[in-house]
């Protein structure tokens, strides 16, 4: 179970930045996830609410913003948008390794109250 203990470290550094603030409720986690993070959405959905219980974030949601993967074609100079790792441009037909975005697995924002 990769992604409880992704939520684990999330859920902690969510907890921890909502008692910074003073929060008495979280009620919104919003994570960022790539779609080659390699993270299924609907696992992480479980374990936050599994994870949550008896924590101020007990009842709350777990929003996630999934980022599609991005990757760079040296010979077009651009980016270009693909759902895999085996990938060409669909301009030239280059395949190209050099991704810039897909890989995030990080926490975007919390609504506290
Ligand atoms: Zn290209």
């Amino acid at each position: 179970m990769h992604e409880l203990s992704i939520m684990e470290g999330a859920l902690a550094m969510a907890l921890e930045q909502a008692q910074q603030a003073g929060a008495s409720r979280l009620h919104v986690i919003r994570l960022r996830i790539g779609a080659l993070s390699g993270v299924v959405p609907e696992a992480l959905q479980f374990a936050f609410e599994a994870l949550s219980s008896g924590t101020i974030a007990e009842g709350g949601q777990l929003a996630i913003e999934p980022v599609p993967a991005r990757f760079w074609c040296e010979p077009c100079r651009r980016e270009f948008q693909a759902d895999d790792l085996l990938s060409a441009c669909p301009d030239c037909g280059t395949p190209s390794r050099d991704l810039r975005a897909g890989r995030e697995l990080e926490l975007a924002s919390l609504e506290i109250e």
